[in-house]
């Protein structure tokens, strides 16, 4: 009898502190709430993002509502186990690229994210200008990792993936992970603090101090594995 009282009790205790975390954590901080890409970072909000890629109308709506533009991209033939299939073509989110940005949508969602409440403000802190475009190496690139035969086929192979390599910022400066990485100025601080922003947002980040491949980029993508460094 006193085993089914115990186990009623904890049963009642994990109901009440599930109700407690629903009704009154900000819902950024609750795994299960609905995405809006328009709350600050939480500590749900990687979680959030990643569900994502299970709902693709639901992301195209919550890209809407936040005023991000893009065009789904027309099918075409991508090659052997690489796909476009479900991308979009980012036309506009908080900040220009140098370049198109054809992307799936969960990783869409999450640069508008990282750009809005991690690039912005910390640009404005270190730097004291907005940055005006963001440099990229692209996303989308059929192939596999490292460009390795037997390796496993790269996020960029679906578009899952993008790969960053600088900032011009509003006065005409440019920092660039290449030049600016691990340097003690204000570039070297705003590098470290969006590079480790990112890893709140996108599933894994990968800068210079992973591996030399990436001694000019950070890769920043939206697949299966969960790595920052
Ligand atoms: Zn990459």
């Amino acid at each position: 009898m006193q085993i089914w009282i115990r186990r009623g009790a904890f049963i009642l205790f994990l109901a009440g502190l599930f109700a407690a975390v629903h009704f009154l954590a900000p819902p950024q901080h609750v795994p299960w709430r609905p995405v809006s890409l328009e709350r600050p970072i939480g500590w749900a909000t990687g979680a959030q993002l990643d569900r994502l890629s299970r709902m693709p109308d639901y992301c195209r709506a919550a890209l809407t509502e936040a005023g991000v533009k893009y065009a789904e991209l027309e099918a075409e033939d991508t090659g052997e186990a690489c796909s476009l299939h479900g991308a979009i073509n980012l036309e506009q989110s908080v900040t220009p690229y140098n370049a198109a940005v054809r992307t799936t949508c969960p990783l869409a969602a999450a640069l508008y994210v990282w750009e809005r409440d991690v690039l912005h403000p910390a640009a404005e802190r270190h730097l004291g200008h907005q940055v005006s475009r963001i440099e990229t190496y692209g996303t989308f690139s059929c192939r596999r990792m490292y460009n390795r035969a037997n390796a496993p086929w790269s996020e960029h192979a679906t578009a899952n993936a993008i790969d960053i390599a600088g900032f011009t910022l509003a006065d005409g400066s440019r920092v660039t992970v290449k030049q600016d990485w691990r340097a003690e100025s204000p570039e070297g601080e705003f590098l470290e603090e969006i590079f480790e922003g990112g890893c709140d947002v996108f599933r894994v980040g990968l800068g210079p101090d992973y591996n030399a491949a990436h001694a000019d980029h950070f890769h920043f993508d939206m697949g299966g594995g969960f790595t920052c460094r």
